[in-house]
């Protein structure tokens, strides 16, 4: 099957090697030409395990391939992805669906066979139909049908996630087009993957209910935390206790710093204004939103409180910028709302990031130094703050922390180590809900 992927993003890139995987004759095309250049090249733009490896293998075997000229593989397409980013809308926190609706009018009038268009991004209900729309009022004799197959593979994890996922979401308007998408996800199905066919409307919403319900649970299991904090209980023994509750399960109940990354903020604030278009109630969205911007609020006082109550004059070494390990994604990372307020009450920052340094040059404040040795970012900094649970963090030689720092102040804002071992070691070790 001959597949075209637009957007060589997060998504694109591991959708387009995923499926050329499968077996699939893939092109990957970006309207950056910076991007598609350095692909040609054999760079890889973005920082995902395990990608350079598959684009690798499957550039080598002549399935994958990159181009910056749509006319040489829109034509011939099976199947048209459309991956481009949906960031939040300035202004009003609506998707913005401008490069979704620039990619569908890109590719309608060079449409010549069947083709089935399905919509990767994640989108407001309503969008497949308007790029139907739109496709229609390009080229009014394209033969096409639309589906709409969000995506919900994990930065970090997210060939995996897409190999292996938990199920795959379609929606389709026809017999026909589910038949194209079927096969190509055959190699899911026989591997028992669920794969639910879904109308338009229920796979828009499928992806946001998702996220929004998966934010809910951050912000929950952080807004217990609190009360953890004031009781004295041990927020980790709570959601064991609750999580054993298959009900409930295990996962995303660990508190931290606040949610972030390039979909839960901008999804969360979509579903509100979609269901504030459509008159429905969205308060249990807008309480996560909320908790979660609480929960950074109280990360900026649980650093200021360990530095004595005020951070003027003070040089902290933070470990982590992105909003997760295993990635270089800063977008929305709990570092760009907790960081520019320290700095700006006069406080100094030290910062090590595997991954993220150069993305966060751009979105965090000049003052910030960066350091490309762990160890280093320690050197005479009054307190060190454990922001993203990277592995290189979680084993730290405490003598070397200790002998750099002025002061033994830890604050783990990811609760990687052990309150009482810290204390042993002569920390004065700050956590979170413990
Ligand atoms: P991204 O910003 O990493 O990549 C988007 C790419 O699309 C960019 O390279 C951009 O140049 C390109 N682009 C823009 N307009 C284009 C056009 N008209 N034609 C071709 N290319 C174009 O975005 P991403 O993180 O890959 O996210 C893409 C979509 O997938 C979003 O809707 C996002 O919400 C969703 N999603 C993302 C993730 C994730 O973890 N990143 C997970 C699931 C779903």
């Amino acid at each position: 099957m001959k597949v075209t992927m637009l957007g060589c993003g997060y998504v694109g890139l591991v959708s387009g090697a995923c499926f050329s995987e499968f077996g699939a004759n893939v092109t990957c095309y970006d309207v950056d030409k910076n991007r598609i250049k350095k692909l040609l090249r054999g760079e890889v733009p973005i920082y995902e395990p395990g990608l350079e490896l598959l684009l690798k293998k499957n550039i080598q075997t002549g399935s994958l391939k990159f181009t910056d000229n749509l006319n040489g593989c829109i034509p011939t397409s099976d199947l048209i992805f459309i991956a481009v980013g949906t960031p939040t809308r300035r202004g009003d926190g609506h998707a913005d669906l401008s490069y979704v609706f620039q990619a569908a009018k890109d590719l309608a009038g060079l449409l010549n066979d069947y083709t089935v268009i399905v919509d990767k991004s994640t989108v407001p209900v309503g969008t497949a139909r308007n790029v139907k729309r739109l496709i229609v009022e390009n080229n009014s004799s394209a033969d096409f049908d639309v589906a709409s197959n969000p995506e919900f593979l994990r930065e970090g994890n997210a060939i995996t996630d897409f190999m292996r996922p938990d199920r795959v979401v379609i929606g389709v308007e026809n017999k026909r087009s589910e038949d194209v998408l079927k096969k190509l996800y055959g190699p899911l199905n026989s591997i028992g993957t669920p794969i639910l066919f879904t109308d338009l409307e229920s796979a828009e919403l499928i992806k946001y209910a998702s996220n929004a319900f998966l934010a809910t649970k951050i912000s929950f299991i952080n807004e217990i935390s609190i009360l953890c904090e004031e009781v004295h209980a041990n927020i980790h023994t709570v959601a064991k206790g609750m999580g054993l509750d298959t009900r409930i399960g295990n996962k995303f109940l660990s508190p931290g710093p606040g949610y972030g990354g390039s979909c839960f903020p901008k999804d969360t604030q979509a579903l509100i204004r979609m269901a504030q278009e459509h008159r429905a109630s969205s308060r249990i969205i807008e309480a996560a939103i909320e908790v979660n911007e609480i929960q950074k609020a109280r990360m900026i006082k649980k650093i200021r409180d360990a530095l004595g109550g005020d951070e003027h004059d003070k040089t902290l070494a933070v470990l982590g910028l992105t909003f997760k390990p295993e990635t270089d994604d800063m977008r929305d990372a709990p570092s760009l709302g907790i960081l520019p307020n320290l700095i700006e009450n006069g406080c100094r920052i030290n910062a090590h990031d595997p991954q993220g340094m150069d993305e966060a040059k751009d979105l965090l404040p000049n003052e910030v130094c960066y350091f490309t040795n762990i160890y280093s970012a320690l050197d005479d900094a009054d307190a060190v703050v454990l922001m993203t649970e990277w592995e290189i963090y979680q084993n730290l030689d405490m003598n070397i922390v200790k002998e750099k720092l002025k002061s033994p102040i830890f604050i783990d804002l990811r609760n990687v180590y052990q309150p009482d071992k810290m204390k042993l070691l002569g920390f004065n070790y700050y956590s979170v809900g413990r």
